[in-house]
Parts: structure tokens; sequence; C-alpha cells
């Protein structure tokens, strides 16, 4: 495994990470024992970033996250959760509710601590009190030892710099934005990194579109970019390569991301994702994604309050 350093934090963290999204069955019901041997597996091949919310799964992946992480030396990973958000329209960013919201996690994953706290989705909420009240209630929640870091997520990326213009923040996570279809994250990562920001890259395989196995009724990728996404597959399997692998290195190569965060519920996926990040690809092949994919590179949807959505 490879690890870089996560902003100015020091922290070393593996350049591929966990997701735990898919425990909470986001992607499809799931067997629980074997989401817990993709856990152990991941941490096994040397991933030591962990990343949940009690969103996926209605905390149903935080508990199954739990039971993974129970008698796993507590030093030998970070795990990071957020607050704000807990249903698909359920948002509370007050920091009454971001406070209990902690200690209802720390329950469900059985530790004292979590290494980062992360406001989930701030674009769906008021900017101002992410800024004024809910990240300096979990700033204030580092005095109390169960918190270490505080961190933003969300889909826009302007709605992102402009939190951490504003607010105190260690990290940045950004989904499906610097992927085969989008690279808006390696763009927007200097601004980040001149505040010592560490920028966390989720969803490599743009939420199951570059998976190669079917894309979730929920996708919010308008149909053109499903559309070359399966054209992307198809070129792929002419090629006789897996799509999620290029997808996957393509994602976690740059050096600039502190972490690419990959979901799984599945032992051998994990294993083929830790390989594949590490191996890298046909440019040949990249040179030919790269045309196919020109006419809707970095299309972006629309997400979150109007006035918090990326431009398009
Ligand atoms: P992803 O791009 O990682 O894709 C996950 C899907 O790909 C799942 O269906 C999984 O089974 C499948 N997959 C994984 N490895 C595969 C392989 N080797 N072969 C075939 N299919 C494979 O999407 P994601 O899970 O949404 O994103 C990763 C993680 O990033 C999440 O679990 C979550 O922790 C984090 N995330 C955070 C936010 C946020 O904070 N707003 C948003 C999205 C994702």
């Amino acid at each position: 495994m490879e690890y870089r350093t996560l902003g100015s934090t020091g922290l070393r963290v593996s350049a591929l990470g966990y997701g735990a999204s898919p425990l909470g069955g986001v992607f499809g019901a799931i067997d629980a024992a074997e989401g817990v041997r993709a856990v152990r597996t991941a941490l096994d091949l040397g991933v030591n970033f962990i990343d949940v919310s009690p969103f996926y799964g209605a905390t149903g992946a935080e508990t199954v996250l739990g039971r993974a992480l129970r008698g796993v030396d507590r030093s030998s990973y970070l795990l990071a959760t957020k607050v704000g958000r807990y249903g698909e329209a359920e948002f509370d960013f007050s920091a009454r509710r971001v406070v209990r919201s902690v200690d209802e996690s720390l329950g469900r994953l059985g530790c004292e601590y979590v290494d980062l706290i992360q406001c989930h989705d701030v674009e769906f909420g008021d900017l101002r009190q992410v800024v004024e009240e809910t990240v300096p209630a979990l700033e204030r929640l580092r005095e109390t030892g169960k918190v270490r870091l505080v961190g933003v997520t969300g889909y826009p990326l302007e709605a992102l710099a402009h939190v951490a213009d504003r607010a105190r923040v260690d990290t940045v996570l950004s989904y499906c934005r610097y992927t085969l279809l989008d690279r808006e994250l390696l763009r927007w990562t200097p601004r980040f990194h001149r505040r010592g920001i560490g920028v966390i890259n989720a969803s490599p395989l743009a939420m199951g579109l570059l998976a190669g196995s079917g894309t979730p009724a929920w996708h919010p990728a308008p149909a053109r970019l499903r559309e070359h996404a399966r054209r992307v597959a198809r070129l792929c399997r002419r090629r006789g390569v897996d799509i999620a692998r290029v997808a996957l290195r393509f994602a976690a190569a740059p050096p600039e991301f502190a972490t690419t965060v990959v979901g799984s519920a599945s032992a051998d996926e994990m294993t083929r994702n830790v390989r594949w990040a590490l191996e890298p690809v046909d440019e040949d092949l990249l040179d030919e994604i790269e045309a196919l994919v020109s006419p809707v590179l970095n299309a972006s949807w629309p997400t979150g309050r109007p006035e918090n959505s990326d431009p398009r």
C-alpha cells in the first residue's frame, strides 16, 4: 500500500480508503458477515482510512462497521464519520444535534473517538450555519477527545470551498468529482491545499456508474452521462479489461489526493481494489476513453439548495 499525508495534519493515510456506505445496503441488500470480511480484508491489505455516516442505511452501515472493528487495534486505522444528514431529505446542522450525533455514532461504532468528523453534504444546509455554528461546535468537541479532526463533505465544489475559506476545517471530501467522467476535484485541490486542507476523493467508480455492474436506480447522473459510462464499459470489455480496474486506478493515481475512498461490501472486490489502485493501466486505453468521454467531461448534476449548486 502507498501512504500519503492528510493535509497539514501530518497523518499518513492509505492511498486507497474504505467507504462503508455499501454496508448500509445503499447499493442493494448485503450479507453483513461478508461486509465484515470486506472491512477486515481492506485493513489486512493496508487500508487505514475508513469513511462512514449515520445516513448510510439509516445507521445500518455504522452498526455493521462497528461489528467489523470489534477487537481491531484502534490505533491501526483512522475512522471518519459524519453529522448533519440523517435521511434522503433530513438534515440538521444545529450544534445541539451534531453534538448528540457524535455520541450516537460512537455508540454504534463501539469506539471512544473518531479521527475525523465531517459535516455531511453541506450543500443541503445553510452554509452560514455550517461556518458559524456547526464547525465551531465540532471544534469544541475536540477538547473532549471524542473527535480529532473536522471536515466537510459534499458534491458542489464551490460550496465546499465557500466553507473551507471561512471555517477551520482539516479536510474536504467530494464524490464523483475525479473519475473517468469528471476532473473538477483536481482543479480545485490547490485552493484547498493552500489552506493546509487534506483532500479526500470519494466514489472513484462514480457510485457504480463505472463499476460495470449496472447503476442503482437512485443514481443522480443524467441520461447522457449514463450512456457515456456504458460506452466506456463496452470499450473496456472489447479490450478485455475490467472497467472498474481502469476507473479505480485512474481516480486513485493523483498524489494530490490524500486518499481515494471506494465502497464495497465484498472481500473479493476489496482485494481486487487494493491491487488495482496501485497498478498502472494501459495509456492507449486511457487515451481512447478520454476521446470517448470528451462530450460529457465534467458534466455535473445539480444537488442541494439551488444557491449552493455548482454552476452548470
Ligand atoms: P463507488 O464509486 O466507490 O462505487 C461503489 C460501487 O462499486 C458499489 O456498488 C460496489 O459494490 C462497486 N464496486 C466496488 N469495487 C468493485 C469492483 N472491484 N468491481 C466491481 N464493482 C465494484 O461509490 P461509493 O461507495 O458511493 O463511494 C465510496 C465511499 O465514499 C462511500 O462508501 C462513502 O464512504 C464515501 N462517499 C461520501 C459521500 C459524502 O460524504 N457526501 C458521497 C459519496 C461517497
